[in-house]
C-alpha cells in the first residue's frame, strides 16, 4: 500500500495541520468559531474533494464532502465517516498544564482541547483519504459528515442530513471514530453505543426560604417531595419502576454474548479503580451487562439549601434534580418520555399528596440520542477487524455495545446501514476535562487503520 508510504513521509506536515485546527477554539456554543472551524475545513476538502458542502441551520453549520473512487469497478462500495468540529469548553481552564487552544507535545501525548475530542479522530480519517487519493489507490467510494454541533447533542443534524437525502442514498456502511478506546487500552471496535434521554424535575414549593423552627411543619420541604418521587422511579435493587420501560429492551445474540466474554473485568478491579467497596445498577444483573446490554436510571444531581458550613436550618424554597435514562436496543427515548409522563399521572391519581407535590413541579425533558446497534454477523465485521489489527498491531476488542451515547440515529435515518465505531483516542484521553489529550501514537495508528480499511473495502463482494 503506497497510501502508508506517503504517510509516512507526511507524518510532520500532518500533525502540524491538525495544530492548526485546533488552533481554532471551536467552542461549541461560540458560533464565530465553530464556523471559523467549518471554513477551515471546507478549504482543505476543497483540494482533494469531488464535492463539498455547507448545510446552513438554525445552529452551527454541517459539512458534507464526497470522494469518487480512482479505480472504477462495479458495485464499488461507499462509506460514510462522521466526525465532529465542535469542542467542549475549556473550563475549569487553570487546570490546564498549557493553554487548552495551543497544542503542545509532552512525553508522547498532544494536549489541546478537541485533540481528541473529535479533531484529532476525524483529522486521522481525512488524512488517510488524502494519503489513499495521493497514492491513487482510493478504490471505494467516500463521503464524510462534520458535525458542528455534537456536543450540544446535534440538535439539526437530523434536519440537516435530510435535506440532502439522496446524497446518502448509495452508502453502504458508517464508521464513526469518536470516544475513548477501551480501558483495557486495546483498539476497540464498538457496534453501537447506548441511548439517552435526560429529564429535570424543578420543585419550587414557596416564594423563599424559611426558617425551619418558626415554619417547621407549614411550609413543604422540596427535597423530601422530590425523594417521595424519586423513590417511585427506581427500586432499591437498581430497577427502573416505570412501568413498560423495559418492554423493548433488546435480548443479545449469542455472538454478542460471546463478544462479551472477553470483556469480562475482575469485579475487584473495578472496585480498586473506583475506589467502590459494592456495585450499583440492577443487582441481578451481570457487571458487564449493566454497563451495555440495560437501560439505567440516574440521579446526575440534586440542588437544594445549602450543606456542610453553609448549611443553614431553614426550609429550603426549592428543589432540582436532574436525571438521565441510559437507554439501549431497542428503547426510544420518544416512547420512553411518554412512559414517564404516564407514570407522573398514574401517581397523581394515586393519591392526592403526589397530585399536590406533582401539580407544583415543573418537569421538563432535554437531550435525547436513540440506542444503535449493528449486528456481529454483518460480513464488514471482519474487514473492520483485521484493519483495527493491521493499523494498530494488536488484536480489536469488540465490544457491542459502547456505555456513552452518539447522536447516531440521523446518520441511520438517512443510510439505514451497518454503523461502526472505531476511536482512536486512548481511554485516558480526558475528554470533556482539562488536559484533554491524544497519544500520537494512537493517532498515527488512526489513521494507519483507515488507510488500510479503504484498501481492504475494495475486495469486498457486496452482494
Ligand atoms: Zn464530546
Amino acid at each position: 500500500m503506497k497510501g502508508l508510504d506517503i504517510f509516512e513521509k507526511k507524518k510532520k506536515e500532518i500533525l502540524d495541520d491538525l495544530f492548526d485546527l485546533i488552533r481554532i477554539p471551536s467552542i461549541t456554543g461560540k458560533k464565530e468559531e465553530v464556523i471559523k472551524a467549518a471554513e477551515w475545513l471546507i478549504k482543505r476538502l476543497n483540494r482533494t474533494a469531488d464535492y463539498v458542502e455547507l448545510i446552513e441551520t438554525e445552529g452551527n453549520p454541517v459539512v458534507i464532502a464526497e470522494w469518487k473512487a480512482q479505480i472504477q469497478r462495479e458495485n464499488t462500495v461507499t462509506i460514510l465517516f462522521y466526525g465532529h468540529y465542535d469542542v467542549q469548553p475549556p473550563d475549569p481552564i487553570d487546570d490546564w498544564i498549557s493553554p487548552p487552544f495551543e497544542p503542545e507535545i509532552r512525553e508522547g501525548r498532544i494536549y489541546a482541547r478537541g485533540v481528541g475530542d473529535n479533531k484529532g479522530q476525524l483529522f486521522a480519517n481525512l488524512c488517510a483519504i488524502e494519503c489513499a487519493l495521493e497514492a491513487n489507490e482510493l478504490g471505494v467510494a467516500v463521503k464524510f459528515v462534520f458535525d458542528g454541533e455534537e456536543e450540544t447533542g446535534s440538535p439539526y443534524l437530523d434536519q440537516a442530513l435530510k435535506s440532502k437525502s439522496s446524497f446518502f442514498k448509495d452508502v453502504d456502511l458508517v464508521v464513526v471514530s469518536d470516544g475513548p478506546a477501551d480501558t483495557t487500552w486495546k483498539p476497540t471496535i464498538e457496534f453501537g453505543a447506548r441511548g439517552i434521554l435526560t429529564m429535570r424535575i424543578e420543585h419550587m414549593v414557596s416564594n423563599t426560604d424559611v426558617h425551619s423552627g418558626n415554619f417547621g411543619g407549614i411550609q413543604p420541604n422540596p427535597v423530601w417531595d422530590l425523594i417521595s418521587i424519586l423513590k417511585t422511579i427506581r427500586d432499591d435493587e437498581g430497577r427502573c419502576l416505570i412501568e413498560g420501560f423495559y418492554d423493548n429492551v433488546f435480548t443479545p445474540s449469542a455472538k454478542a454474548l460471546e463478544a462479551t466474554e472477553q470483556l469480562k473485568r475482575d469485579p475487584e478491579d473495578y472496585k480498586k479503580q473506583l475506589g467502590l467497596t459494592y456495585f450499583g445498577g440492577e443487582q441481578d444483573q451481570p457487571l458487564e451487562h449493566r454497563k451495555m446490554f440495560r437501560p439505567t436510571s440516574n440521579i446526575r444531581g440534586i440542588l437544594s439549601g445549602s450543606v456542610r458550613e453553609k448549611a443553614r436550618t431553614v426550609i429550603p424554597r426549592e428543589a432540582v434534580v436532574d436525571l438521565d435514562f441510559r437507554l439501549v436496543p431497542h428503547q426510544k427515548p420518544e416512547v420512553i418520555r411518554l412512559l414517564i409522563l404516564d407514570h407522573f399521572e398514574k401517581l397523581k391519581n394515586q393519591s392526592e399528596r403526589m397530585k399536590q407535590i406533582l401539580d407544583r413541579c415543573e418537569i421538563s425533558f432535554g437531550t435525547s440520542f436513540y440506542p444503535l446497534f449493528t449486528p456481529f454477523e454483518l460480513p464488514w465485521s471482519d474487514i473492520l477487524e483485521e484493519a483495527v489489527k493491521e493499523g494498530f498491531g494488536k488484536d480489536p476488542l469488540k465490544v457491542p455495545i459502547a456505555g456513552g451515547s452518539l447522536p447516531l440515529q440521523p446518520l441511520y435515518e438517512v443510510t439505514e446501514k451497518p454503523i461502526y465505531i472505531i476511536p482512536y483516542a486512548q481511554p485516558d484521553e480526558n475528554n470533556h476535562a482539562p488536559n484533554e489529550n491524544m497519544m500520537v501514537d494512537w493517532f498515527e495508528n488512526g489513521i494507519k487503520t483507515c488507510i488500510i480499511l479503504l484498501d481492504k473495502l475494495v475486495s469486498i463482494n457486496k452482494d
